[in-house]
C-alpha cells in the first residue's frame, strides 16, 4: 500500500486535478491520498486575516477564495457528488467569513483564530479532492494528528495519533483514501492546531508509518530532488536517489522540496519515499532510501538557510570547549532552541555556533542567565548575537571521501567575493556548512553548486 501526498501545485488548478485523478485513480483501493490546500491559498487566507485586522477590503479576498473553489467543484465535481462538497464547502466558507468578520471587529488577530482560518484550506480541498476521485473516501484529518504544546510551539503526539491513525484506517472500507494534510487538533483543548509551513509531508509520513505502506510518493511540481534550488540554479541536475540521512540534512538545512520532520517517521520504518512531479508522472524522480550511490554522486546538493543568527562567546572560559559547549546547548535545548551549526573555533578565545534569527530573543536571555556568574567574574567577557546571516550546506554521504574539502571551499567562495564567516566543526559526516552574509546567500550557492556540479 502506498500513501501519496499532493502538494499546493498539484492541487492548485483544474489542469493539474486532472492528472490527480488519473494518478490516483490507476492505484489500488487501499491507496491513502493526503492534500495540500490549493496552492498560494494558505499565503492567501494568512495575507486576508492581517487584511481584517487592519479593517482593511478583505471581503473581495474572501469572495476570491470562494470562488476559486467553486470553479473548480463545478469544472471537476460529478453530479452525484455535488450536492455532498458544495454542502462541506459552503458552511466552510461560512466559517471563514465569520472569522475574518470577528478579527476585523475587534481589530487583532489572535493565534487561534489564525490557527482556524489556515485550517480552513485543507479542510475544503480535501473534499473536493475525494468528491472529484472515482470511490474517493473523505477523512477528517482532525480526528486522529493530535498535538500537544512543546515550550511555544505544537507538535505531534506520536504515540496518540499512530494509534488514532491505525484505527481510522483499519476495517476493510474500500477507497482511495483521502484526507488533508497540515491540520491537526490540541490532545488536550481540541482547538484546531497545525504541523507548521509545509506540514503536509509530514502528515502523510505520519500516516505511512503508522499503516507500514511500502512507499511514501511525494508528487509535486518538479521531477525530483535536485542538486540545488532550480529558482537559483538553473541546470540544478535531478538526482535519482539519495539516503535518508542525505535528504534529512538537504531539507534541514533549507531544501524545500520535503518539510524537515517529515523523514524521521518513515526513516524509522525504513519506508522508501519517492519524489514524482504531478505535472510529468512517467519520470523516474527521485528515490530517498536507507541507501546512497555515493559513488556516482559523492555530494548531493547544496542548500541554504537564511535567518541565521550567530552567537559568539569571547572570553578565556571559551577554552574549555567541551564545558562551555555542553552547557550552553543543554540551557538552549531546555527552552526549545536548536542549535543548527557549531563553529570551529576561532583564533581568538571564541566560541561560536549558529541559531534560527526568530530564537535570537530567547536565545540571549537564557544564554545570559546561564553565564551571569561569568560575565560577572570576567572569565567571559561577552556574548553577541549577529543577524541577517545565512548558512550554506553541502551534503552527501561521499563527503568524508572529498580531499582537503573545506579549503576547496574557502578559497571557491573568496574567488567570488564571498566571505565567509564561520565553518561548521566536522562533527557531520554528511554534511559541511558555513555561515556568509544574507546578502551572499545566491552568490554563494551558485559558486559551491559550479565546484561540485
Ligand atoms: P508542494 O507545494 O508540492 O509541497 P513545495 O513548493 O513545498 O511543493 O516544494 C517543491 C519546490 O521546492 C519546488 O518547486 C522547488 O522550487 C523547490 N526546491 C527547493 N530546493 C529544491 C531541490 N533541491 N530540489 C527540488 N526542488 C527544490
Ligand atoms: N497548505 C500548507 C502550507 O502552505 C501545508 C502544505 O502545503 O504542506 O504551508
Ligand atoms: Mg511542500
Amino acid at each position: 500500500m502506498n500513501v501519496l501526498k499532493f502538494g499546493g501545485t498539484s492541487v492548485g488548478t483544474v489542469g493539474s486535478l486532472k492528472n490527480v485523478k488519473r494518478i490516483v485513480e490507476a492505484l489500488p483501493s487501499d491507496t491513502v491520498v493526503v492534500v495540500s490546500a490549493l496552492g498560494g491559498l494558505t499565503d492567501k487566507l494568512i495575507a486576508t486575516a492581517h487584511m481584517a485586522a487592519k479593517n482593511e477590503d478583505w471581503r473581495s479576498e474572501a469572495e476570491a477564495i470562494a470562488k476559486r473553489h467553486y470553479d473548480i467543484i463545478d469544472q471537476l465535481v460529478g453530479e452525484e457528488q455535488k450536492q455532498t462538497v458544495l454542502a462541506i464547502v459552503d458552511s466552510l466558507l461560512e466559517e471563514l467569513r465569520r472569522t475574518y468578520e470577528g478579527v476585523s471587529l475587534i481589530g487583532h488577530l489572535p493565534e487561534k483564530t489564525l490557527n482556524i482560518i489556515v485550517s480552513l484550506g485543507e479542510r475544503m480541498s480535501a473534499p473536493i479532492v475525494a468528491g472529484i476521485i472515482r470511490n474517493g473516501r473523505l477523512h477528517n484529518s482532525l480526528d486522529f494528528i493530535k498535538t500537544e504544546k512543546w515550550f511555544d510551539k505544537n507538535i505531534a503526539d506520536a504515540v496518540l495519533t499512530h494509534d488514532l491513525i491505525v484505527k481510522e484506517f483499519s476495517g476493510n472500507q474500500e477507497g482511495p483514501h483521502i484526507t488533508g494534510g497540515f491540520i491537526s487538533q490540541d490532545r488536550d483543548t481540541g482547538e484546531i492546531t497545525n504541523l507548521g509551513r509545509g506540514g503536509s509531508d509530514y502528515t502523510a509520513a505520519l500516516i505511512a508509518a503508522a499503516l507500514n505502506a511500502d512507499m511514501l510518493d511525494i508528487w509535486t511540481d518538479v521531477d525530483g530532488f535536485m542538486t540545488a534550488d532550480p529558482r537559483i540554479i538553473k541546470d540544478a541536475k535531478v538526482l535519482p536517489s539519495m539516503s535518508f540521512i542525505e535528504s534529512m540534512e538537504l531539507c534541514t538545512f533549507g531544501a524545500k522540496v520535503i518539510y524537515p520532520p517529515t523523514i524521521y517517521p518513515v526513516f524509522h520504518k525504513n519506508i522508501p519515499i519517492r519524489i514524482l512531479n504531478t505535472f510529468n508522472p512517467t519520470a523516474p524522480g527521485t528515490l530517498i532510501s536507507d541507501s546512497s550511490d555515493s559513488k556516482d554522486y559523492p555530494v548531493k546538493g547544496v542548500t541554504a538557510i537564511k535567518n541565521t543568527c550567530l552567537v559568539r562567546m569571547i572570553g578565556s572560559l571559551t577554552e574549555n570547549v567541551a564545558r562551555i559547549n555542553t552547557r550552553a546547548y543543554n540551557a538552549l535545548a531546555r527552552h526549545g532552541i536548536s542549535v543548527f551549526l557549531l563553529a570551529q573555533p576561532g583564533e581568538n578565545h571564541e566560541f561560536s555556533f549558529a541559531i534560527s534569527s526568530s530564537d535570537r530573543q530567547n536565545a540571549s536571555r537564557v544564554l545570559n542567565e546561564e553565564f551571569a556568574p561569568e560575565l560577572i567574574d570576567g572569565t567571559l567577557d561577552e556574548i553577541t548575537f549577529c543577524n541577517n546571516l545565512s548558512t550554506i550546506a553541502v551534503v552527501g554521504e561521499g563527503l568524508k571521501c572529498l580531499k582537503g574539502l573545506n579549503g576547496r571551499i574557502l578559497n571557491t567562495l573568496s574567488r567570488f567575493g564571498v566571505k565567509t564567516l564561520a565553518f561548521s566543526e566536522g562533527n557531520s559526516d554528511t554534511t559541511a556548512s558555513f555561515v556568509v552574509e544574507e546578502k551572499d546567500t545566491v552568490d554563494a550557492i551558485k559558486a559551491i553548486h559550479g565546484l561540485f556540479f
